[in-house]
This record gives C-alpha cells, structure tokens and sequence, in this order.
C-alpha cells in the first residue's frame, strides 16, 4: 500500500545518531522494533504494572501486553490512515520502556526522591534508556534508533529537560508537533489503558458494572450489549461492551482525524512538524466522553481503598531503595556503582542520583520487593 504523502518515510527520513549501513530487507522502523524487542528493557516489562501490583494475579495486564495491545491498536490506526505502520509498532513497543516499578505510585516517588536533582520523567527515562543504558552494540551507544521513533517515545517533557535534551526536545520549546505516527500512537495509548483498566478494575471486583454505568460512553455500549444478547454472563457482557467502546473510539478517531487532515492540507511530514496543534484527535463529542471515562478511571480505580494502600506501600519501598543506594550507592550491582562514580565525577550529587534513579527505574515489580527485603531484612543473606 502507498504512503499517505504526510507519512514518515525511513528512505528520507532524518536517520540515527550514529549513521548506519542500510537495514536492507527490513525498514529502518522494522530495525528499531527488532532492536526493541531483543532490549532487556522489553523483557522486563513483562513483570512491572500500571495500576495492580504484578503478583496480584496472572490476568492482570502488564506492561508488555499493554504495549502489545498499544501496537494493535496503533497499526490498525496507522493502515486506515495510510500511515508507516512499523513506525508506529516500534514507538507503541518502546513506549513504556522507561517505567519505574508499581506503576503511578512508583513514578511519583521516584520523581519526588529526584526532585532536588532535576526530577524524574517517565518519558525522558524511556528515551534514556534506547538511548544510554541498553548498552550492549559494539558500534553505537544505546540501541541506535531513528529519530522518528526517539521522537515518539519522548510524548511529554518539561521545558528544563528538553533543553538538556537538544534536537529531540527542540519541539517542547517550539511548542510544535511530532509526526503524525507519535501523535497516533499517544491516543492508541490512551484507547488501550482506559479499556484495560476498566476491564482489570471489573475482573478485581474494584469496579462494578453499576458503577461503571454512571460513564456516559460505558452506558451506551451496555444497553447496546443487553437489547441485543439479553442476559448473558457478565464476562461476555464485559468484553462485548469494552470490544464497542474500543471500536468506537478508533472508527471516531479516524473520522475525525481524516478531515483535520483534509481540512489543513497537510502535505508533508515537515509541514505537520510545524503545527502547533495534534491532527490526530477525536471528534469533540467522543473526546469529552472519554475525559468523563478518564475521571471516573481516577475517581473509582485509582484511587479506590485497595489500590491506595498498595501505593502507599509501593512508594514506601520505592523511597527506601533510593535512600539506601544514595547514602551508600556501593550497595548497588557493581555496573551501577561504577556508573555512578561516573556521573559524579562530572555533575557530583546530580550524577550519582542519576545512577541510583537509572537503578531503581529498571526493577520490575517483584524484583524491587525482594532486593528491599536483601537490604532491610537481615536475616536475609544474599
Ligand atoms: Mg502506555
């Protein structure tokens, strides 16, 4: 199939940080997914969560199979708008690489431990980690990726990092857009976490069909489920509401960004760098419906009684790990402490927190519970 004339192009497109020879049978974006699927980084998303705990039960998502279904959603995306689907593939699959463990609550105390050395960003670390720490080429520092798919796994940044950053965070100061595959991808995010999450929610008996009724987009699709099948069993009254709501979502997102792309006249991927607006976007309607889903996601999930407490505890052995590793970083696996004689070397306590914060974010779930009690419970040996 031809490219839609506005889609990224890897024969022309602005290339790697260190150039390569041709990836020859695959794209240059087929490379970068290749190179992201061998990174340790995507096998350890299998054991970390964006809400639940990874030991909290085996049909919970995780991180890998919400990445996973990101890329489904994103490439059918992506062929209906004529788009360079293994653009899209590899941003979706690398998307979450720079996630800390326990999800949101690890995050925020993450961040909040590296506040006074400049913060951490989930996004920034996932471009951290393609870029710098999966070290294992002997050509090229990190995985060596394609501009375009760097440009996608940095969705967000603050203004202090994207200075640091140069090129790649050239256009969170310009306030203009990335191409039309990133801006994709970030909305097949948002389509992805808020279904999964509602379906989690309900198998977790946290959330409640009754409750979820209260959701505008939820409700309609319900009814649609219940005129047509009548009772069925509230797993397939489940799925069979969530596969509409997903669908609607996607067929309103392709309408919608279709004419945005009609109406600007697009014709070029440089031209879309320009705007200052995304393009790929839902219809008004559908883009309010779904902040209704969002604030209810917040409200009743997030922060339901249950997943609290988890936080609370998450962040708890979140701070005590960075803690621990600040005070006496010869604690960490030798890699880490040398990296972080490194850093300090050049930027003094800012380095050596980078190092510990580099540490901390690459644990899974389970492996940060069990190298906290290494530290803390004595009675442990190794
Ligand atoms: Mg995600």
């Amino acid at each position: 199939m031809e490219l839609a004339p506005y889609a990224a192009d890897d024969r022309k497109a602005r290339g790697r940080r260190t150039p390569e020879p041709s990836a020859g049978h695959r794209s240059e974006y087929q490379r970068d997914r290749d190179r992201i699927i061998h990174s340790a980084a995507f096998r350890r998303l299998e054991y970390k969560t964006q809400v639940f705990v990874n030991h909290e039960g085996d049909l919970f998502r995780t991180r890998l199979t919400h990445s996973v279904e990101v890329a489904q959603i994103a490439r059918t995306i992506a062929r209906s708008l004529r788009l360079h689907e293994d653009l899209c593939e590899a941003i979706s699959l690398a998307h979450d690489l720079g996630h800390t463990p326990f999800g949101h609550a690890g995050q925020d105390a993450l961040n909040h431990c590296m506040r006074p050395y400049g913060g951490f960003e989930h996004n920034a670390q996932s471009l951290r980690v393609v870029d710098e720490l999966e070290d294992k080429y002997a050509e090229f520092r990190g995985l060596n990726l394609m501009f375009d798919t760097r440009e996608g796994i940095l969705k967000h940044c603050s203004a202090a990092r994207a200075r640091e950053l140069g090129e790649i965070g050239e256009r969170f100061l310009q306030r203009t857009q990335p191409s039309l595959e990133a801006q994709l991808t970030n909305r097949a995010d948002e389509i992805a976490y808020n279904n999964h999450d509602i379906d989690d929610g309900l198998r977790a008996r946290l959330l409640t069909l009754d409750q979820l009724r209260e959701v505008d987009l939820f409700r309609r699709h319900h009814d649609e489920v219940v005129d047509r099948y009548g009772q069925i069993h509230p797993k397939q009254q489940r799925h069979e509401t969530i596969r509409r709501i997903i669908n609607t979502l996607v067929t309103d997102l392709l309408g919608a960004s279709q004419a945005a792309l009609t109406q600007t006249g697009v014709d070029s991927i440089e031209a879309v760098r320009t705007l200052d607006k995304p393009l790929i976007n839902f219809s008004p309607q559908i883009q309010t419906e779904n902040e209704q889903l969002k604030r209810f996601l917040r409200e009743h999930l997030y922060r339901h009684h249950q997943v609290y407490r988890m936080m609370v505890k998450a962040k708890r052995v979140v701070h005590e790990l960075f803690d621990a590793f600040m005070q006496d970083p010869r604690l960490m696996p030798p890699d880490f402490f040398t990296a972080a004689r490194r850093y300090e070397a050049d930027l003094g306590e800012i380095g050596r927190a980078r190092a510990v914060a580099d540490y901390v974010a690459g644990m899974t779930d389970r492996y940060a519970l069990d190298e906290h009690e290494r530290l803390f419970d004595p009675r442990r040996l190794r």
